[in-house]
């Protein structure tokens, strides 16, 4: 018998995040708080393509996703469905 590794397909964009760098904090800010910094890391993020892609796909609600706070999630959704 073969087992094969099973890599999720996100893997790969998630091991190259910048934020995974710089921690959670900033991505994750209290309601109400700025989420520049965020924007500016993701501003420089090489998969902030995949990771807008995989936010919008799978629904995520909360926090700052490929440079995109939640409204401008909401925002897109509403116009591109
Ligand atoms: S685009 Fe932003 S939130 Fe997405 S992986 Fe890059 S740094 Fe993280």
């Amino acid at each position: 018998m073969r087992y094969e590794t099973i890599t999720p397909a996100d893997a790969g964009w998630r091991q190259r995040a910048l934020c995974a760098q710089t921690g959670a904090d900033f991505f994750f800010p209290e309601p109400g708080s700025s989420v520049r910094d965020a924007k500016r890391i993701c501003g420089m993020c090489e998969t902030r393509a995949a990771c807008l892609e995989y936010a919008l796909t799978h629904d995520e609600r909360f926090g700052v996703w490929g440079g995109l706070s939640e409204k401008e999630r909401q925002r897109l959704r509403r116009t591109t469905h």
